[in-house]
Formats: C-alpha cells, structure tokens, sequence
C-alpha cells in the first residue's frame, strides 16, 4: 500500500474501515464530513493507482447517463470512471428521445426503470429533477446537475483538487466569482467548502450574487485579498432571468481575471474554473493557461478519479 500511496497510506487505512450509507447523490446536504473526506481520499486514491490494477467493481453493471442539458466533462468522465471500474454506459441526451415527441420526463424514468439499470446519473436544466425522479426509480440517483440549484460531483472534484494541492480544506480561504446566483457548482461548493471549514466569499456585480448570509464583494480586488483561491464562474446566459445591465465587456473588466488583477491576491494563489470557460470573459488566457495559478485540468482530471470514487460508494 506504501509505494501505491505514498505519505496517504495511514489516511487510506480509514478508508477501508469506513463504511458508506449513501443510498443517492442528490444534494451536497446528502453527505457527512466523513462521506466528503472518505470520498476525497477514495479519489486520491484511484489518481495513485495505476489503470491495470482498477478493481471492476462495476462489472455486469449498467449505468445510463441521462444528460437532458450539454455537458463535455461530466458526462465523458462519467462514462471513464464508468469504464475504468469494468462497467456499461448508456448515454441518453435529449437529441433523439422520445422527450422530443412529448414524453413527460416521469414516463421516460419509469421506461428507463423497467429496464432495470444499476445507477442512472441525470442532468436537466430543472432544479430538484433528481430529487423529483428519485421516487420512480429503484437505482441509486447521481445529481449531474440540476438547473442553478447543485452539482454535487464537481463540488466533490473541486475539493479533492484542492485536498491534493493545498491539503485539508479547514481554514482556507476561497474566493468564489462571477456568475454565483446562477450556478449550480457555486451553490454545491458553497455548501461543501463551510461543511469541510473552509471560508468562502463571494464576489461579482450585485445582480449575479445571491442573498446569503456569507461576505459579499462587488469590488474585485478587495474581494481576492488574502485568498487562497479564487474560483472562476461562467455567465450562465442559459438562465438569466432578464438581460443583465452590466455588459459583457463591462463584466469583464470589472470582475475578469487576468494576470494584472490577480496580483491583488496572494502571490501562491491557485485558480479553479469548472469549465466551460469563456476565455476573455470571466478569465484570461494569460491566467487559464498559467501553471502556475490554474488548476482547470487538474479538475478534470481529478473528475474521473472522483466519480470512480463515488460509482464505487453508491454501487
Ligand atoms: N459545467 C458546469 C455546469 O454544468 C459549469 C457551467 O456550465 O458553467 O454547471
């Protein structure tokens, strides 16, 4: 277990004495602190393992992706960690279903129920769909996304990028920026980062924050002071309720991070986007592309070890 691990192996012993009660992945409020740590060190764990010795642990196993929004990360590395653990994937989008005939989505679950599969992972662009369908369906639900209200595995993603990086998330500082009222991974990273400890802030133009009761900064720079990292949002166009009054160029010179501004936060800070990004937006080229600060492809890539992590809990 030492070479596989490293300095974790002592941190993996708790992981096979953990046993997990997840029945769903729904809802950030679904987990413990031990569930999130548990699957944090799972994940770091699957990221240390070479590809030959994945247990299939999924195998005669079939999941259906039930993607009724885009996605390229999600979905894809779904069907990896799908894959690695010796499973089978059934990709359903809403391009060629019967959802495009008129098929109310409870008589889609319940086709999609009667045939049996072990796991359905779904993304729609309704809040609370998986809450909703989890009553038709005899399998365990994962929330790929749920309209502007979570996206439980990318909050789980971000955390154990950000385990492996900087360490435990107690205590850390993290700037969240941009589009937050709209976003479903800054509705599931809020409530994870507070479970794990960490502070979180929110910055972005008053229109595009929620009300909440976490410190509020229309003001970049005063914002990222002291942070430990700051976390980039897209404009999510697809649901604002009205035009917004700041422009696209206003935004971005306001809340547009880039390697000018990031010199008002700590000079070791780390930058995460969830991706999609809008280079030349809400981040520049000069700061997504900089090893240095980003950690994008270090989310991606921490995305496949985490939903292995979590296919492995729930199956
Ligand atoms: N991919 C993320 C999501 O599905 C972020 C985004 O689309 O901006 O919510």
């Amino acid at each position: 277990m030492n070479n596989i691990l490293g300095n974790r192996a002592a941190e993996f012993d708790d992981i096979v004495e953990y046993t997990s009660i997840l029945n769903n992945l729904i809802s950030i409020d679904d987990l413990s602190v031990e569930d999130v740590r548990h699957l944090i060190l799972k994940a770091i764990s699957y990221s240390a393992i070479d590809k030959s010795h994945y247990p299939p642990i999924l195998k005669n196993k079939t999941i259906i992706n039930l993607f009724l929004e885009n996605s390229t990360r999600t979905r894809l590395s779904f069907e990896m960690a799908t894959y690695n653990l010796g499973g089978n994937v059934i990709n359903m989008t809403l391009d060629g279903s019967s959802i495009n005939k008129g098929e109310v989505l409870k008589d889609t679950v319940l086709t999609l129920n009667a045939m049996h599969p072990d796991l359905l992972v779904v993304r729609n662009s309704k809040n609370n769909t998986a809450k909703d369908i989890s009553k038709y369906m005899d399998c365990p639900i994962i929330n790929a996304g749920d309209g502007s209200n979570e996206h439980p595995t990318q909050a789980l993603l971000d955390a154990a990028t950000i385990y492996q990086n900087l360490g435990d998330l107690e205590g850390l500082k993290v700037a969240i920026c941009g589009d937050v009222k709209h976003s479903r991974v800054a509705g599931s990273n809020v409530k994870l980062l507070r479970k794990m400890g960490a502070e979180v802030r929110l910055i972005g133009p008053e229109e595009l924050l929620p009300k909440n009761d976490l410190e509020l900064y229309t003001d970049f720079a005063e914002g990222v002071k002291d942070v430990d990292i700051i976390m980039m949002l897209r404009i999510q166009k697809e649901r604002l309720e009205a035009e917004l009054s700041i422009t696209e160029q206003e935004f971005h010179d306001k809340y547009g991070l880039n390697a000018v501004n990031i010199k008002f936060a700590k000079p070791d800070v780390y930058v995460m986007h969830p991706g999609p990004m809008n280079r030349g937006v809400e981040i520049s080229s000069d700061i997504a592309d900089n090893e240095a600060y980003s950690l994008i492809l270090k989310q991606v890539e921490m995305g496949v070890y985490m939903r292995m992590a979590i296919l492995d809990s729930l199956s």
